[in-house]
């Protein structure tokens, strides 16, 4: 630890998105102390929760139509 603390990480997604990502969220969770990866991730890494909604809307719809199937 660099005894620096991370800067938080935000949600860019709409409204409904961060509904689902909290659904999510909630599935995945085993926190205790200290807090679970999945918190610690949606909490600090930026990249990841862009990373997250760039998938979720520029690959998810092909997925769902089987284009890559
Ligand atoms: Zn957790």
């Amino acid at each position: 630890m660099s005894g620096r603390a991370a800067a938080l990480a935000y949600f860019r997604g709409t409204h409904s998105e961060r509904r689902e990502f909290e659904a999510v969220l909630e599935r995945h969770c085993t926190c205790g102390y200290p807090r679970c990866a999945v918190h610690e991730m949606a909490m600090t890494e930026q990249r990841a929760l862009d990373g997250l909604l760039f998938v979720r809307r520029t690959l998810r719809p092909a997925l769902l139509e089987g284009e890559f199937s």
